[in-house]
């Protein structure tokens, strides 16, 4: 499903290059779980990144779903991003301005969905996350564990082939950090999606099958 070949990263620094990874070699399977550790500025949000398609690598291959990514243009990349991917963060992201009903049903409005569709695939992911109650509130008024359960059920209501999430526990409480946690495990091995998390904890490093870690830019 995935399959980096030589893959780097580099911003320029003054008459050089300052490469944030370098040549990573990688393959992950479809239904694997893989956590992706190491220090603070080892290049894992960059890695992430660009396996989600939203960086481009700097030198190498990345193929996608049987894609060659850096051959494909802005527009097809994005399409493929929306219609493969979702996409959990630590800080959430999830729009202040908008309910949360509202927002699981935003990546639907952009992939044109139909009214009808939308409304019955929002309505499975509020009663499968057993948060039908809190669908006309806004995300100030939830938990944290609750912003990211909605972060989560937004990046799953497209029915992606692929989950990345950066740090999505970061921000948690170890009670609320776990049960986002079983949430993952749970898409992973009941609904078959592909996981891929960057995590600073060996406890949430677990609930995956397989870890891998970097180092200076390097897979350790
Ligand atoms: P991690 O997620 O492991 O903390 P990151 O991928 O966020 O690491 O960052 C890796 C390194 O890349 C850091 O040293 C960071 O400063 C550098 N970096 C990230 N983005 C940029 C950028 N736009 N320009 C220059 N350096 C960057
Ligand atoms: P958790 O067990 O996820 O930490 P909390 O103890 O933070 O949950 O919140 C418990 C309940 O209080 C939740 O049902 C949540 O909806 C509600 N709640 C939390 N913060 C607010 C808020 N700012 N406004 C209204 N309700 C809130």
């Amino acid at each position: 499903m995935i399959k980096l070949n030589n893959i780097s990263k580099y911003y320029p620094a003054g008459f050089g290059k300052t490469y944030v990874l370098r040549n990573i070699n990688l393959e992950v399977k479809e239904g694997e779980f893989v956590s992706i550790m190491g220090p603070s500025g080892s290049g894992k949000s960059t890695l992430l990144h660009i396996l989600g398609l939203l960086e481009e690598a700097s030198e190498g291959e990345y193929i996608f779903m049987d894609t060659l990514v850096q051959k494909l243009k802005e527009k097809r990349r994005t399409e493929l991003h929306r219609n493969a991917i979702g996409f959990v963060f630590q800080a959430y992201h999830l729009i202040d301005e908008l309910t949360v009903y509202e927002n699981i049903e935003t990546p639907l409005l952009y992939k044109g969905i139909s009214g009808s569709e939308r409304k019955s695939k929002v309505a499975d992911i509020l009663d499968r996350f057993n948060i039908v109650a809190k669908k006309d509130l806004f995300p100030s008024q939830l938990s944290g564990g609750q912003q990211q359960l909605v972060g989560v059920a937004r990046a799953l209501v497209t029915d992606p082939k692929v989950i990345f999430a950066d740090e999505p526990t970061g921000n948690l409480h170890s009670e609320q950090a776990e049960d986002i946690m079983n949430v993952f495990k749970e898409l992973n091995q009941k609904d078959g999606v592909t996981i891929i998390q960057v995590t600073h904890s060996e406890k949430n490093a677990e609930y995956g099958n397989r870890i891998i870690r970097l180092k200076d830019g390097w897979l350790d």
